[in-house]
């Protein structure tokens, strides 16, 4: 029989997850001959076999492989026959300056769970890992992604964990930071007296006590601290609340398995799936039973997960609680403490116990927040387990830097036609979240060999990351917020054409000077124009407005139907607002002064949750919109009439019909779902108009607002059945944590445009 050979080509997330060793046993399975090696790229093997051994063997690479990896791409060349004696695995190759995939971290998966109750020297070990599971990302200083160049460094292997180490066919071939009893790192437990325990039986038995026993605990996870108390004792819930200082946001809660998800929340499989999966992110549900009111503050949603660390099911072994508030450990808006000596100095004595472990945590990752909408996952938060996995976007994106927004930032770096997002970073308004941006850019940088030569920012002059991208005194591309916004889902999406974009958010500068937020564009890369907006109205007292959205509530009224009319009815409808605070607020809007001008859809929720009584205060980000749709009944079909003029939606019907039923004690679910579906209207309706003028039928939708469940739910449907092909976010956040994949899309464009036509920069 004739033999053939080739040369396959693989890219994507391929390095660091298991990769190399299940090819090995795949091709001697085949009885192929050649080899396979990590390069800049990806992987690549030499094989050398009968075709059909190696038709079936390509095959299986692409069935088979590794649950963490994702091949994005396979090319297969004919080569001169070498006659390799076996099938082996190369050293890994010195590296150049490109873009190699690093792995996100990876949740324990069940054959080293197993491994925990037999491997002699794994006897309950904490840190058990393997090449398909463990942590990556958090632990990488530098590439190649070898043991010396993570955190495991001060770790020296035993003898029995060298040998699987290096034997080709052992789970832990090449498994960086494979560790034992005898070698690996270790918990320590601390105690507010000082005093400390060690032996890990007596750490998890504590431990175990003190959270059934309503304690709170301090934990080091994989990508920062948690702090954890039982989430079905109502007075512990609250406690945790009172000494992190987060009066409102709803906290996180990791149950003992799917069963115990299952009797307290409502899943599809989907939702299911991703709960199992190895990001193992937090996966929003809706409440079937009721968890104690602290959890969630009375939002019908729980953010629910699952154990990720060996740690987490060791412990629910012990605990008599089926669920546990995991919130990440930081107070209020810092970032979440990673390291053991500043988390000892601040929950010390604010808790029960610290529980430390001597591996140091290199990059900080938040847990991942995701739902599902119309049976697909949408990321809300995307750190562990996603970042850095890399997006691929049609245009050359090498020394892009994309500085990110304000509010819950993320940057982006461009590697060749890659695009690697930064974990979620935070708000950029204290120094500790300042720093860990400046930091992490200056991590990606090494760790992707990334040289900027290129800055995108947003418009805002006051950002933070405009600033700190400005001071680089390189090239600059200022890229409209809301542009930034559509982009970004064209960019994940693959789309380069000109498209319809809706971008509802909560702020955002346009080019005006005024805040936009319920945009209506037609754009490219390059470019936008913004055939429609919402109605500006004024925002009270600027920023204050975001505390106080019954401020929004008044403004819309004012707008509509004057000040004697809110005179009249200040009593019916804002008598939580004293006299004269509500008489000041009216001088405002009667004088414009401290009265910037906004066509925000976040606003515009925050009126109409405050009006209906559901929200008017808030303490947290978008709650008084979360709030909102939490009340409504989703299966509303009516809505509010509205008005379409030449290039702004009026909503003064809305309010109207809105006035009306509270009038006629129409209940709150109706009404909030009703107004829902007004938004959903006021798409299909404006898409509608510039379809017909521009033929267009790509619809984009993007902006923190379409983190709303039903918003996005409906208009998706709506605008499919329409017959428009519809682009929604997926893995990159519709919030601003996805808009630096916007603005490098867009700078990478604008590159392109001015080399062509021969502008300076
Ligand atoms: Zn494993
Ligand atoms: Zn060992
Ligand atoms: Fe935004």
């Amino acid at each position: 029989m004739t033999e053939v050979a080739v040369r396959i080509k693989i890219e994507g997330l391929v390095q660091g997850v298991g990769f190399r060793p299940f090819v090995y046993k795949l091709a001697r399975r085949h009885a192929l001959r050649g080899n396979v090696e990590n390069n800049n790229n990806g992987v690549t093997v030499m094989a050398e076999g009968s075709q059909d051994a190696i038709n079936q063997f390509v095959m299986d690479i692409r069935y088979d492989a590794p649950p963490a990896s994702e091949i994005t791409f396979i090319n297969i060349e004919k080569e001169t026959m070498k006659g390799f004696p076996d099938f082996s695995i190369c050293k890994s190759h010195s590296y150049s300056d490109e873009i190699t995939e690093v792995s996100p971290d990876i949740a324990v998966c069940n054959a080293c769970l197993a491994d925990m109750k037999s491997q002699p020297h794994r006897l309950d070990y904490p840190f058990t890992n393997c090449t398909h599971c463990g942590p990556r990302f958090s632990i990488i200083k530098d590439i190649p992604y070898d043991r010396h160049k993570t955190t495991m460094q001060p770790f020296e292997m035993c003898e029995v964990c060298r040998l699987e180490y290096t034997e080709v066919t052992n789970r832990r071939f090449h498994a960086q930071p494979v560790a034992c009893n005898h070698c690996g790192p270790e918990y320590l437990l601390h105690f507010p007296d000082g005093k400390t325990v060690r032996s890990f039986e007596s750490v998890l038995l504590r431990v175990a006590s003190l959270l059934d026993g309503g304690g709170i605990v301090a934990l080091k996870g994989l990508g920062g601290f948690h702090l954890v108390c039982n989430a079905l004792n109502e007075k512990s819930v609250h406690m945790l609340r009172l000494k992190k200082n987060r009066e409102g946001k709803p906290l996180a809660v990791m149950f003992s398995n799917m069963d115990a998800v299952n009797e307290y929340l409502n899943s599809v499989p989907e939702e299911e799936q991703l709960l199992l999966s190895w990001r193992r992110p937090i996966v929003l549900l809706t409440r079937k039973k009721p968890l104690p009111f602290s959890v969630s503050n009375g939002l019908n949603t729980v953010g629910a997960m699952l154990p990720y660390m060996p740690f987490h099911y060791q412990l629910f072994e012990k605990l008599h609680t089926s669920a546990l508030i995991l919130t990440s450990g930081n107070l209020s808006d810092e970032p979440v403490l990673i390291n053991n000596e500043e988390a000892l100095k601040k929950f010390g004595k604010l808790t029960d116990a610290v529980l430390t472990y001597n591996r140091e945590i290199y990059n900080r990752v938040d847990d991942s927040v995701v739902m599902v909408v119309n049976k697909k996952e949408r990321v809300v938060r995307r750190s562990r387990g996603y970042v850095p996995a890399s997006v691929s976007i049609s245009q050359n994106a090498e020394g892009i830097f994309a500085a990110g927004a304000e509010l819950i930032n993320s940057f982006a770096v461009g590697k060749g036609n890659k695009v690697i997002l930064s974990q979620y970073i935070g708000d950029l308004k204290n120094p500790e979240t300042l720093e860990f941006y400046s930091e992490s850019f200056q991590r990606f940088g090494h760790l992707f060999r990334f040289k900027p030569t290129l800055v995108a920012v947003d418009f805002h002059p006051d950002y933070y990351s405009t600033k700190f991208a400005l001071e680089m005194g390189l090239p600059v591309e200022f890229v409209s917020h809301h542009h930034a916004h559509i982009a970004s889902c064209m960019a994940e999406n693959n789309l380069d054409e000109k498209v319809i974009g809706v971008s509802f958010d909560g702020t955002g500068l346009g080019p005006d000077g005024k805040i936009w937020g319920g945009e209506v564009l037609v754009c490219d890369f390059l470019d936008f124009e913004r055939p429609f907006h919402f109605e500006y109205v004024q925002q009270p007292g600027g920023d204050a407005v975001i505390r106080q959205p019954w401020r929004m509530a008044v403004s819309y009224l004012y707008h509509y139907f004057g000040a004697a009319f809110l005179k009249r009815n200040h009593q019916k409808w804002f008598s939580y607002i004293d006299t004269n605070t509500f008489d000041k607020v009216l001088l405002m809007l009667k004088n414009g002064i401290n009265c910037p001008e906004t066509s925000s859809a976040g606003r515009l929720f925050d009126a109409v949750a405050a009006l209906s009584g559901i929200c008017s205060r808030t303490s947290f980000h978008a709650e008084a919109p979360m709030r909102l749709e939490s009340a409504a009944d989703n299966y509303t079909l009516e809505g509010y009439p509205f008005v379409i003029h030449r290039d702004y939606v009026s909503f003064k019907p809305v309010f109207e019909g809105l006035l009306q039923d509270f009038e006629n004690k129409m209940p709150l679910s109706i009404i909030a779902g009703k107004f829902h579906q007004t938004m959903v209207e006021v798409i299909a309706s404006v898409v509608e108009k510039i379809a017909l003028t521009t033929g267009l039928k790509k619809v984009v939708l993007s902006g923190g607002s379409f983190q709303n469940k039903i918003l996005l739910g409906k208009a998706e449907r709506l605008l499919q059945q329409k017959g428009y092909e519809v682009y929604s976010h997926k893995r990159v956040p519709s919030n601003d944590g996805g808009i630096a994949l916007g603005q490098l899309a867009v700078a990478a464009r604008r590159r392109v445009f001015k080399r062509n036509n021969n502008f300076k920069n």
